[in-house]
């Protein structure tokens, strides 16, 4: 006799496994991820650039590596032990971050003497968290697809309860571990994370029987096979491990890292292609081209909405009126207002019925709202005469920003799902993380017009920044609006692609 699934406010019991292990997973990384920017530019004495494009190339390993982690869970190991073991790799990365050596010194003549064991510590550990992200993060949102048949009318919900995990350990960790950094000092930020984490990883493991079989391996006699004197599954761990090598290096290497991002897209664009028109009737490959087009406009989405944790950081510690409240608490506002909205968003979208915009409408309002972000603290810093920016200039942004990303990031979640042929949903959804992947170090680049010059060891000028902060803003603001409008221009013929799946969800039950 089948076991009936259990279920909690409507929902499969699993979801709220996935729920909390992606809040502690994401705990572990944005609070990571909050005090980057500090730890570089303050404690080993980054320049700007420098900072920036370390974050960017860091940033965007960790969501490139999800293709690849993406593409082995589809075809070996499926998504519960991919999430596994990448858990395993985040707890061992995160509490590596934990190790803090000495900090760098500026002699009078400007020389900076910095400690090298401890930025190799710091490296690796940075490899180790790519290497797990890359295993962990595409899966867990694919898991959260399975748990939903075809045609479910409650997969989108699903998902923005999902994304609410995701926030809610966002605002908690830019809370918590920003305090505990500036407080205690950044091994207690960073080893906060990897408690985090730790606690995430647990949870997974004791909620596996609520996840009813899904996910499991495609071919579980494969990964029990003994080839090269070892079972395949352990195969597939050792070589992924021994791939933290490669991570370590190119994480210091940005040149590397922006040329593997372009051979990547290129070839993932390629294998779209050809799957498309090998494997699929004219309908899929029309939804599959439909969600490629999204997914590309998705790059100049992150790219403007990921200055968070460079430049308006930086803004924010150097520019903003904010008295003594911690620079990187500002980030928290992101995840508040997610939790806030998306009860709400989730709520108008049903609730405008027919009037539902598709999803590339929304994704066209995305970019003009975060662009729109922008404008706010272009009037802000106008507005400021001689002085500091005023606090809620900066909450209008994030608030804008936040608005965006509900209009873009759950709902392209699902709609990869829904979108993507079955064969290949972990890899798309690999892909999705990859646009972010390029947005992250395109984010970093366009930070760099914003980088002031600290070199001299002060403090920057205070109009001097506001100055180049203005023009990253500036540009920033028409950035988004402008490709919002073109994205808009191109939204009905996209929308004829996707042939329905997107609009009337309840046809296909
Ligand atoms: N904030 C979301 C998350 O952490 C989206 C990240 C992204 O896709 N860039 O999952």
């Amino acid at each position: 006799e089948a076991i009936k699934e259990k279920e909690l406010f409507g929902h499969p019991m699993g979801l709220f496994i996935l729920f909390f292990t992606e809040m502690w997973e994401r705990f572990s990384f944005y609070g990571m991820k909050a005090l980057l920017i500090f730890y570089l530019t303050k404690y080993h004495l980054f320049s700007d650039t420098a900072g920036n494009l370390l974050i960017g190339s860091y940033a965007a390993l960790v969501y490139a590596v999800p293709v690849i982690g993406g593409f082995i869970a589809d075809k070996y190991l499926g998504f519960r032990k991919a999430i596994v073991f990448g858990g395993v790799m985040l707890v061992l990365g995160h509490l590596g971050m934990a190790y803090e050596g000495n900090a760098a010194t500026q002699s009078v003549t400007g020389e900076i003497a910095r400690d090298n064991t401890a930025l190799q510590v710091f490296y690796f550990s940075l490899a180790l968290i790519i290497l797990g992200v890359g295993f962990l993060k595409a899966n867990i949102s694919s898991l959260v697809g399975e748990l939903y048949k075809v045609g479910d009318k409650r997969r989108d919900s699903g998902f923005t309860i999902f994304y609410m995990g995701i926030n809610l350990g966002s605002f908690f960790a830019t809370i918590v571990c920003v305090w505990l950094g500036e407080k205690f000092g950044w091994s207690y930020g960073f080893g906060a994370a990897g408690i985090g984490m730790t606690l995430g990883l647990i949870t997974f493991i004791l909620g596996k029987n609520y996840l009813m079989g899904k996910g499991e391996s495609p071919v579980p006699e494969f990964l029990n096979k003994v080839s090269l004197g070892i079972k395949n599954e352990w195969l597939i761990y050792v070589i992924s491990i021994l791939s933290t090598v490669i991570f370590w290096q190119m994480v210091q290497r940005h040149e590397a890292v922006s040329m593997s991002l372009m051979i990547a897209g290129a070839a993932s664009f390629i294998y779209i292609v050809y799957y498309a028109i090998s494997q699929l009737d004219k309908i899929a490959r029309q939804q599959l081209f439909a969600l490629t087009i999204l997914i590309i406009f998705t790059v100049i989405f992150w790219a403007l909405f990921e200055q968070a944790y460079t430049s308006l950081n930086l803004f924010a510690d150097r520019v903003l009126d904010r008295g003594d409240i911690a620079a990187g608490t500002f980030l928290s506002l992101n995840a508040l207002f997610i939790i806030l909205l998306a009860p709400i968003f989730a709520w108008l979208w049903v609730k405008l019925g027919k009037y539902n915009p598709n999803t590339a409408v929304k994704f066209s309002l995305a970019l003009m709202l975060v662009g729109l972000g922008f404008g706010s603290l272009v009037l802000g810093i106008n507005a400021s005469g001689l002085g500091k920016v005023a606090i809620y200039w900066l909450v209008i942004t994030y608030f804008l920003h936040t608005c965006g990303e509900l209009c873009l990031s759950p709902v392209g979640l699902s709609a990869v799902t829904k979108l993507s042929p079955p064969k290949i949903v972990g890899f798309m959804m690999g892909v999705w993380f990859l646009a972010t992947a390029s947005s992250e170090f395109i984010a970093s680049v366009l930070a760099n017009i914003a980088s002031v010059d600290t070199s001299n060891g002060t403090a920057p000028d205070l109009n001097i920044a506001k100055e180049s902060y203005l023009q990253l803003f500036e540009y920033l603001l028409y950035t988004g609006v402008g490709f919002g409008v073109l994205l808009l221009l191109f939204s009905p013929l996209v929308k004829k692609m996707m042939h329905g799946v997107d609009t009337d969800d309840s046809s296909a039950d």
